[in-house]
């Protein structure tokens, strides 16, 4: 979407909406193509850069997914119970080698290979054994209890496609089909900083005025889970000369660099000016609550963040266009926020005009609905209500009021 197209579309105040605004930055990032092979443990959190196709079947065999008898379904009487002859024993990792003979049972625990010629499993609860042989009741189905080899992956079916996050499942699917090495993307290295004369870092004595740097933490928070590597520039005091080397450095050594501050229309307030002279920038106005200013723009080859200085607006900006920003960098496709509808337990108010996101705490009843409630105090500096959250309340540009039982949008907090 072309920036005239793209003004055309903001409100009086010359705000953009949430979702044009997310839609024109994901149109603006690219996802990365340098590739690399990692060890399979290292490539938790990481994306995949190729189709992994299955150098084996799995399971690899027939096998029983039951403690049992395997049996011949075709030696069972049709009607009544039938009696086998016990003839030997499959454990998993120590397979029953010989022919079964006819009218035969093996002893077979979960996960050993089927004999050759059986083809049912009938589970040790059901069957009594005696000097008779092995008993079996009626009702047996043919094939019951038996797990096919090949039912999870076939050989050489492709098993992950590219682009794929690798999780805990990914990560044990590709370890059962005895892959070591992947090909993933690199990972994506953020820059993060924070802005301002009055940010010192925890730690520190402060002086009359100042406050510590809450920022630069929770972006942490939020960046870590995602895997990429962090590169923390620390704080850069209200002056355009570093803040323009801090910015510059950011993007040398970075794909994309985050900043906190420093963005609305105060008197010290550069960072909007500096990517002016240095990168490009493309829009800073949101219509939404918190997290109206929003600096994003592009330095050499890397993607620029500027977000506002509230601490509750850097979390909600972040979550909102840097996140499916990352995720498309990473090379995730089509990758959005998760939303849930949920009626809201109270009545909830807003000015409109502005997409509010309002925290939250939600909550499932017996029936499987989602219910949701606001967490407190709503400003914009407020982390505590960050804090006792465990969603936002996604409220859209026109509403003024919802009522008590309204549905509404909700948006986990999962980072
Ligand atoms: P600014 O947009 O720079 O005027 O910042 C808006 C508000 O956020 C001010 O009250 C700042 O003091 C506060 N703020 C800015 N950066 C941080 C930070 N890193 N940690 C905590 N608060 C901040
Ligand atoms: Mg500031």
């Amino acid at each position: 979407m072309s920036e005239i197209s793209l003004n055309s579309c903001c409100n009086a105040q010359g705000e953009l909406p949430v979702d044009l605004g997310r839609k024109a930055i994901l149109e603006q990032v690219a996802p990365l193509v340098v590739v690399e092979s990692v060890p399979l443990l290292e490539a938790l959190g990481r994306v995949l850069a190729e189709d992994v196709r299955s150098p084996v079947a799995v399971p690899g065999h027939d096998n029983s997914a039951m403690d049992g008898f395997a049996l011949r379904f075709t030696d069972l009487n049709e009607e009544g119970g039938s009696c086998l002859k016990l003839v030997g024993e499959a454990l998993a990792g120590h397979p029953f080698l010989d022919a079964v003979p006819e009218g035969g049972a093996i002893r077979i625990m979960t996960g050993a290979m089927m004999p050759v010629g059986t083809d049912t499993v009938v589970m040790q609860e059901i069957v009594t054994c005696d000097d008779s042989g092995v008993h079996i009741p009626a009702g047996i189905k043919q094939g019951q209890n038996r797990r096919r080899a090949g039912e999870d992956i076939a050989l050489d079916a492709v098993a992950l496609t590219s682009d794929t996050l690798i999780k805990a499942a990914e990560l044990g699917l590709l370890a059962s089909l005895g892959v070591d090495r992947v090909l993933v993307k690199r990972r994506l290295k953020v820059a993060v900083l924070s802005t301002g004369d009055e940010i010192r870092a925890p730690g520190s004595k402060l002086q009359l005025g100042q406050i510590y740097d809450s920022n630069r933490f929770s972006l942490h928070g939020l960046l870590e889970p995602l895997g990429v590597e962090l590169i923390d520039l620390g704080i850069i005091p209200d002056q355009p000369a570093l803040l323009e080397e801090a910015f510059a450095h950011g993007a040398s050594e970075a794909d994309l660099v985050l900043t906190s501050g420093g963005v609305s229309v105060g008197e010290a307030d550069y960072v909007k000016d500096t990517l002016e002279r240095i990168g490009e920038i493309h829009f800073w106005k949101m219509a939404m609550k918190p997290g109206r200013p929003l600096a994003f723009g592009r330095i050499k080859q890397s993607v620029f963040f500027g977000l506002p200085g509230n601490p509750v607006a850097v979390m909600v900006t972040f979550l909102q266009f840097v996140l499916p920003a990352i995720r498309k960098m990473q090379g995730m496709k089509n990758w959005l926020p998760l939303t849930l509808p949920a009626a809201a337990t109270e009545s909830l108010r807003k000015r409109p005009g502005r997409t509010e996101f309002q925290r939250g705490i939600y909550h499932r009843d017996e029936h499987g609905a989602f219910h949701v409630s606001s967490s407190g105090t709503q400003g914009s500096g407020v982390l505590s209500s960050m804090s006792r959250a465990n969603c936002l309340i996604i409220l859209p540009s026109e509403l003024e009021q919802v009522e008590p039982g309204e549905s509404v949008d909700i948006q986990p907090l999962m980072l």
